[in-house]
């Protein structure tokens, strides 16, 4: 059955990574998907989209730009006749330690990745509020949950979206509005592949972070899709506030290497 048959999915980041398998998981599952990145399109790989939904759409816009972001909403209110589901998928990468990063450094992170969440939610909720019918999935991340070393300026723009999740959940689930959480482990996208996957990025290191997934490997975009999907269908409908790694174990608790001692390394 498809789980969000008539639905209306409006997803940013669309036409890369995770952004991408949502909007062609979500399409396949039945929903229109209007896809928002900065890229002009995911090239011939959007054709997928729209041979799942034929209904799709695709704008370039800026997830730091209100007005951008208001204008796709209401192209999508009057094509589509409503928006039911927010994907917030768009990011970027960014990191090292604090005597290092400089403020225009932070500020680029926390406006795209926090502050384009913030956007994204604050154009849909007008309509959503109107309907008393939403839901919203934000992207975080387990960086968003702890620490990482260098980290710092990702892992604040992602605790923070963690928290503007949890804080929309209580604002407006009274309003027929649910507002959940996705946290990826490391996913290989092309950001993955442009940092931890980047031949640059040293081998000895990159399998110390894999082996941190219990399950041994990174993950795949599909598997974030599947997550969203979730809570994005009536499958979800008595969860909201809740933030979900899908991270193959890796907040689960830390490795030193005593399971290799017992034999169960794989
Ligand atoms: P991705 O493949 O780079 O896809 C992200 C998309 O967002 C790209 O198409 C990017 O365009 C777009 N974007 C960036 N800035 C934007 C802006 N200002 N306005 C509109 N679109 C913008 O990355 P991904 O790995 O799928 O990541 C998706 C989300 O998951 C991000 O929020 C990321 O932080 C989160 N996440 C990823 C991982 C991972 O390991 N991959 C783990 C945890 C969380 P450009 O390519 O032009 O920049």
């Amino acid at each position: 059955m498809s789980r969000l048959e008539g639905q209306v999915a409006l997803i940013t980041g669309a036409a890369s990574g995770i952004g991408f398998a949502t909007a062609l998981r979500f399409a396949r599952e039945g929903a229109t998907v209007v896809g928002l990145d900065l890229a002009e399109s995911a090239g011939g790989e959007w054709k997928q989209v729209e041979d799942a939904a034929p209904a799709a759409r695709f704008h370039v816009a800026d997830v730091r730009d209100a007005d951008a972001q208001n204008a796709v909403v209401a192209s999508t209110l009057e094509e589509c006749g409503a928006v039911d589901i927010l994907v917030t998928a768009a990011g970027i990468a960014n990191g090292g330690p604090v005597h290092l990063i400089t403020p225009e450094d932070w500020q680029h992170v926390q406006d795209v990745n926090l502050k384009g969440t913030f956007l994204s939610a604050k154009a849909v909720l007008p309509t959503m509020l109107e309907r008393k019918r939403g839901n919203i999935v934000t992207i975080a991340s387990v960086e968003g949950i702890e620490g990482a070393e260098g980290g710092s300026t990702y892992n604040a723009s992602k605790g923070g979206v963690i928290l503007l999740t949890k804080n929309m959940a209580m604002d407006y689930g009274r309003m027929g509005i649910r507002v959940n959480c996705v946290c990826p482990g490391f996913i290989d996208t092309p950001l993955f592949r442009s940092v931890v996957g980047n031949d640059a990025f040293p081998a000895e290191v990159r399998e110390r972070i894999k082996t941190q997934h219990k399950l041994g490997r990174f993950g795949k975009p599909e598997e974030i899709a599947g997550a969203a999907l979730f809570l994005a269908s009536d499958d979800a409908s008595f969860v909201t506030g809740v933030a979900l790694p899908v991270d193959g174990g890796f907040t689960a608790g830390h490795g030193v290497g005593v399971v290799e001692m017992m034999g169960l390394g794989g």
